[in-house]
C-alpha cells in the first residue's frame, strides 16, 4: 500500500503529458511483488528497478550517465536513459538490442515498455518472465526442461529460395512460422528448449544475419533476420533427422518451383503408366512339378518353356519393354515370393503361366482358361484355384504364412487389387482370345478366382491355364516345341494389343 502511494506521488510529480499511473503485479509462485509504472500512449511502462527487486536481482546505477545495470548469476542487462538500446551480456557474449520504444527516465528511475521486459529479463534468468497484456501482470514460470532441445540451426541458400534447418533432440509437437516485412522469419516450436546464449551467438549465414531466440515456459521462438526478402515459407518435420525444415520462397522463383514440381510430377506419372516392365511367372518348379500328364509330362517344364519363348518374342517385338521371369530354371519359388519379385522390379503386368489337369486321367476336358484375381465364383474356378494353390504345401511354413489368405481376407486383398481389376480383366480377355486362336485350342473363357500367386503382385495380374495335361492330345501339343511357341505367340499378340490400349487410355486421361 505504501509503495503504491509513493509511486502515485512520484508519477504526479514527474507526470509526462497524458501519463496515467499504473501498478503491475509480478507473480512468482505464491508471492506477489508490485512494480511501479505508468501508461503512456497506450503502452505500459514499468520500473526496471522494481522488476529487478521482484526477481531478487542486483542493480547498479552509474551516477554520471544514469545508466542502470541489472545482474543475475547468468548475465546482465544495461539500460540507458532515453535510449532504445539495451546491452545484454550472457557469459562472455555481449550484444546490443534495439527496442521499438525508448527506455524512459523519471525521477532518477528507469522505465521500460512492459511488453519487452519479459523478453530481456528472461535472458539472464533460468526461468521465464512473461507479461500478460490483458491482465497487465508479470508471471514467472519454470522452463519445461523435458522438452526437446534445439541442437543446431543451419541456413542454406538454394536456387529457388533458401532452407533453414533446425536440428532437435526430438521433434516438437507443433510449430508456427510467419514471414514479416519480407525479411523477418518468426518460428515458434513447441514444446522446445534452447540454450538461448548459444542460439543468440550462432554465426550468420548466407540466409540470415542473426537469430534471436526467446525461451517461453514450453516453447522457443526463433526470430531470423533474413538477408533477402521472401514471400512465403513452408515448414516440414523430418523424423529421420529430427529436423524442422523451413523452406523460404522468393517471389521470383515461386512460379518456377511450381512449374518444376508439376513437370516432375507429370513426368513421373507418365513413366508410371508406361508399360515398362512385364513379369512372366512360369508356374511351379523344382520340387513342385505341378500337374503330371497322362504321358508323364510335368507342368513345371511346359510353363518354363512357354515363358522363355514369350520372353524371346517380347524382347524382339517390344524392345523398350523389360521382361522379367520369376524363375528361368527348374527351381522352386514360393508363391508369395513371385509377387514380391514382380513388385521389386517395378512390374506393370504379371502373367502366371500354368497347365490344367483333371483329377481323373485321361480326361476329355480341353481348352484354354484365363483367370484374374477374385474369390472363386464358379465351382470350376474354385477347383482350379485349389489345385494351383496346393503348390504352397511344398513350402515349410505354409500354414502360418498363408493363414491370412482365408475367405474373408481374400475379399479384402481383392479389394486392394480393385484398382487393377479392370486392367486384369482386359488383359485376361485378350490372352484368352489370342492364345486359343493362335494355338487352335478351345476358348473356355475368362473367370475370376482366388489364386495366391496373384495376390502379392501390385499390378494387373492374370493366370492362364494353357491347356489340359490330363488330355493326351493337348499334352502332346503342350510338350512340343511348336505347341509352346504357338502359345507364346498368342500371349505376345495379347500383350502387344493390351499395351497399345493401356497406353492410349492413359495418354487420354
Ligand atoms: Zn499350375
Amino acid at each position: 500500500m505504501r509503495l503504491k502511494a509513493a509511486i502515485f506521488v512520484l508519477l504526479i510529480s514527474w507526470a509526462p503529458l497524458f501519463a496515467q499511473p499504473k501498478v503491475v503485479a509480478l507473480k512468482n509462485g505464491s508471492s506477489t511483488a508490485y512494480i511501479g509504472g505508468f501508461v503512456d500512449l497506450n503502452h505500459v511502462y514499468v520500473s526496471v528497478d522494481d522488476i529487478a527487486q521482484g526477481l531478487g536481482l542486483q542493480t547498479f546505477v552509474l551516477q554520471s550517465t544514469g545508466k542502470l545495470s541489472v545482474y543475475s548469476r547468468y548475465g546482465s542487462l544495461l539500460f540507458t536513459p532515453n535510449n532504445n538500446f539495451i546491452m545484454v551480456s550472457v557469459g562472455t557474449e555481449t550484444k546490443m538490442y534495439q527496442l521499438p520504444l525508448p527506455v524512459l527516465s523519471a525521477d532518477g528511475k528507469l522505465y521500460m515498455p512492459a511488453e519487452y521486459a519479459g523478453l530481456y529479463f528472461s535472458r539472464i534468468l533460468r526461468e521465464v518472465l512473461t507479461y500478460d497484456e490483458k491482465k497487465t501482470e508479470f508471471s514467472i514460470s519454470q522452463i519445461d526442461t523435458s522438452s526437446p532441445e534445439i541442437v543446431d540451426v543451419r541456413g542454406t541458400e538454394k536456387a529457388n529460395g533458401a532452407v533453414i534447418e533446425i536440428s532437435m533432440q526430438s521433434l516438437p509437437r507443433a510449430y508456427a512460422a510467419t514471414i514479416a516485412q519480407g525479411n523477418m522469419l518468426y518460428l515458434t516450436l513447441m514444446p522446445a528448449v534452447a540454450n538461448i546464449r548459444r542460439m543468440n551467438s550462432l554465426p550468420p549465414t548466407g540466409v540470415y544475419s542473426n537469430i534471436i531466440a526467446i525461451q517461453n515456459p514450453n516453447s522457443v521462438q526463433l526470430s531470423f533476420k533474413l538477408k533477402q526478402n521472401y514471400i512465403s515459407s513452408q515448414v516440414m518435420m523430418d523424423s529421420t533427422s529430427n529436423s524442422v525444415i523451413v523452406s523460404l520462397y522468393s517471389q521470383v522463383d515461386v512460379k518456377k518451383i511450381l512449374s518444376d514440381e508439376i513437370k516432375k510430377k507429370l513426368e513421373k506419372e507418365k513413366n508410371n503408366w508406361k508399360l515398362g516392365v512385364i513379369v512372366i511367372d512360369p508356374g511351379h518348379g523344382g520340387k513342385d512339378p505341378g500337374a503330371i500328364g497322362v504321358l508323364g509330362t510335368e507342368e513345371k517344364n511346359v510353363t518354363l518353356a512357354i515363358a522363355k519363348d514369350l520372353k524371346k518374342d517380347l524382347n524382339r517385338i517390344l524392345p523398350d519393354v523389360k521382361v522379367v521371369l520369376t524363375r528361368d530354371k527348374d527351381v522352386f519359388v514360393p508363391l508369395d515370393e513371385r509377387g514380391e519379385i514382380a513388385n521389386k522390379v517395378g512390374g506393370k503386368l504379371f502373367i502366371s503361366i500354368h497347365c490344367n489337369s483333371m483329377p481323373t486321367k485321361p480326361n476329355p476336358s480341353h481348352g484354354v482358361e484365363t483367370y484374374f484375381l477374385r474369390p472363386g465364383k464358379t465351382n470350376e474356378a474354385i477347383r482350379i484355384a485349389a489345385q494351383e494353390n496346393a503348390a504352397i504345401k511344398y513350402e515349410n511354413d505354409y500354414e502360418k504364412k498363408y493363414k491370412s489368405y482365408d475367405a474373408d481376407n481374400m475379399i479384402l486383398t481383392t479389394m486392394a487389387h480393385s484398382a487393377y481389376v479392370k486392367y486384369s480383366e482386359q488383359l485376361a480377355e485378350l490372352i484368352e482370345k489370342d492364345v486359343s486362336r493362335v494355338a487352335n485350342l478351345a476358348d473356355n473363357g475368362v473367370s475370376q478366382a482366388g489364386f495366391y500367386v496373384l495376390i502379392g503382385a501390385s499390378m494387373p495380374a492374370v493366370l492362364v491355364e494353357t491347356g489340359y495335361l490330363s488330355n493326351i492330345r493337348e499334352e502332346r501339343f503342350l510338350r512340343s516345341r511348336i505347341g509352346q511357341q504357338e502359345i507364346a505367340r498368342g500371349l505376345t499378340d495379347a500383350i502387344v494389343q493390351y499395351r497399345a490400349e493401356y497406353e492410349k487410355n492413359f495418354a487420354e486421361n
